[in-house]
């Protein structure tokens, strides 16, 4: 049958504003990631809020196919392409503001169609300039002032995917950013444009890579280096390198705690007396949803929560949950904050790792040191009324 231009061109303009609205509506809802799914009648659309993924549309399928070319002509992608994966960057500005958003697009082939993952870069992430309104412990504030003096030695903030570690590292460079001090920055991408940083970007396919971008960023002079993430052997030792030579070092490693990062850097097969040198601080983190302020109330823990959350005898006092209502649309949560782990690593730590102690004894020294473990932290956010007992459980290890 003959297809009149006009009503396709209509239609690919229906999808056009489809696609607009949902990354809008994205944006404003504070999402870190649009997820869109085709299944064999329908496809939707998901929007990850706080870490929880939820559902927020659904369409017939057959208009998924104009979203998905539409969404790759705005990423500059391939449209005849449904075979391969493919990874794009969408520039978004919607309506009528100055400010552009940086999208990072993600189309993965399945057996039938493609997925597509946008995830939302900066947006309306929270920015934090102050450590304790992240959720750092006020001890663990004061003695992250003094290792930000020195001008030399390894910072490194750890966990998993989407656990604030950029976010952290950023906070970071907010506070040792000053005309006295030339930070540049190497990341993957760069997410977020700070005023008074040197900011780069690796371009792989080049060959401008993190070791390669490392070797020139150490003839600019650099007082402070922020590598985007150290995961190859090759990264490792240039980045010891570079925290050795004189400059503050900052990256960070997909490791689930701060001793689980040592272990890592032995792995890279490095000498253990080079990594014990270079490092000043290991940071562990996750992010955990805070109870929801306007329908808080006091919880009684049932005994297997107390079990599994392994909350000690002495610090079972009072816990809290959110009810459920408007303002959180009843999840009992409203948004996230961070639990840390702050290994400072001392003379005593620094020998254990150089004599091949077990990590258990590499720990012990750490507590000993004042170090609070992530379930620690988490427990202590929770008999304060920040988050939950099965938040603790759900996001941090169990130790
Ligand atoms: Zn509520």
């Amino acid at each position: 049958m003959f297809k009149s231009p006009i009503k396709q061109k209509l239609k690919q303009t229906k999808a056009t504003e489809w696609v607009n609205n949902i990354i809008s509506r994205g944006i404003n809802s504070g999402a870190s990631d649009i997820h869109i799914d085709p299944y064999r009648n329908e496809f939707i659309v998901r929007f990850r809020v706080d870490g929880i993924l939820h559902k927020i549309d659904s369409q017939l399928i057959d208009f998924f196919p104009r979203v998905i070319s539409c969404l790759k002509i705005m990423a500059n992608l391939d449209i005849t392409e449904h075979r391969i994966p493919q990874d794009g960057h969408i520039l978004f500005s919607s309506g009528g503001t100055l400010e552009s958003i940086d999208l990072r697009v993600s189309v993965f082939p399945l057996v039938i169609n493609e997925a597509v993952v946008i995830r939302i870069l900066g947006g309306k992430n929270i920015f934090f300039t102050d450590f304790e309104k992240l959720g750092v412990h006020a001890d663990d504030a004061e003695k992250l002032k003094d290792v930000l003096q020195r001008s030399s030695g390894m910072i490194l903030s750890t966990g998993p995917g989407g656990t604030g570690k950029t976010t952290t590292l950023y906070t970071i460079l907010h506070n040792l950013r000053s005309q006295q001090k030339n930070i540049v920055t190497l990341e993957d991408p760069v997410e977020y444009y700070v005023e008074g940083l040197r900011q780069s970007q690796v371009r792989p396919e080049i060959g401008f890579d993190f070791v390669d971008g490392l070797k020139s960023i150490l003839r600019q002079n650099p007082d402070v280096i922020m590598i985007g993430e150290i995961r190859d052997d090759k990264t490792a030792e240039a980045s010891i390198r570079a925290s050795l030579l004189g400059s503050l070092f900052l990256s960070t490693m997909h490791t689930s705690n701060s001793v689980g990062t040592i272990v890592r850097l032995l792995e890279f097969d490095l000498p253990p007396s080079f990594i014990a040198s270079s490092l000043s601080l290991i940071i562990a983190q996750r992010l955990v949803r805070v109870i929801c302020p306007y329908c808080i109330a006091e919880d009684k823990p049932s005994a297997k929560v107390l079990e599994l959350s392994k909350v000690p005898k002495d610090k079972q006092t009072r816990f809290f949950k959110g009810m459920g209502c408007g303002h959180c649309e009843g999840s009992g949560y409203s948004g996230r904050k961070g639990i840390f782990e702050f290994m400072f690593i001392n003379k005593n730590i620094q020998q254990l790792v150089i004599s091949g102690a077990p990590f258990t004894d590499i720990e012990e020294a750490a507590k000993l040191n004042g170090m609070h473990t992530l379930r620690e932290e988490a427990i202590r956010q929770a008999g304060v009324g920040a988050t939950t007992l099965e938040e603790v459980i759900r996001v941090t290890p169990n130790d």
